[in-house]
């Protein structure tokens, strides 16, 4: 499903419309070039399920922040830094992933998608300075219903 979004605003709106479908143990991958608005998202996304705005850094440099949503931890995960899936499987946040308690959203998943079995994927690519195109789609062995978006 594409839908395009005219500002950041509308971005987060739709970020908060996806969390809706989002369950304990889901993985979502966020991907897209620096500034598209991975992170922007996700703010929508922790919005929707108990998160303040103003609370989300993106984990650039940390690589891993961790959110107590009222209904399930939030691992948001940056994976800029992470040069291989060896590297990341060093690390072991592969613990993270599918976490029976836990939802994670990972930037620049796409590096890893190798590894994963099923997952949402958001990607969003520029259409212009405030414009962006958001494609949402189920990867791998997961079916899920992307119509109440
Ligand atoms: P990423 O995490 O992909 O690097 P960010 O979400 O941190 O991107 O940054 C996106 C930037 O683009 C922000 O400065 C935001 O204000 C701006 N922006 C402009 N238009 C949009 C839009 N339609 N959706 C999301 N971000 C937008
Ligand atoms: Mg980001």
């Amino acid at each position: 499903m594409k839908i395009v979004t005219a500002s950041p605003k509308e971005t987060i709106s739709l970020g908060r419309k996806f969390s809706s479908l989002l369950r304990k143990g889901d993985v979502v991958v966020l991907e897209g070039p620096l500034g598209a608005g991975k992170t922007t998202f996700i703010k929508g996304i922790l919005s929707g399920l108990g998160i303040k705005k103003d609370m989300v850094i993106s984990p650039s440099f940390t690589l891993i922040r961790e959110y107590k949503a009222p209904k399930m931890m939030i691992y948001h995960i940056d994976l800029y830094r992470i040069e291989n899936k060896k590297e990341l499987i060093n690390l072991g946040y592969q613990d993270y992933f599918y976490s029976p308690g836990g939802l994670s959203l990972i930037e620049w998943g796409q590096r890893i998608e190798g590894i994963l079995p099923e997952y949402l994927k958001v990607r969003i690519s520029f259409l212009g300075q405030n414009k962006r195109n958001i494609d949402m789609s189920t990867k791998g062995y997961l079916k899920k219903e992307l119509i109440p978006l």
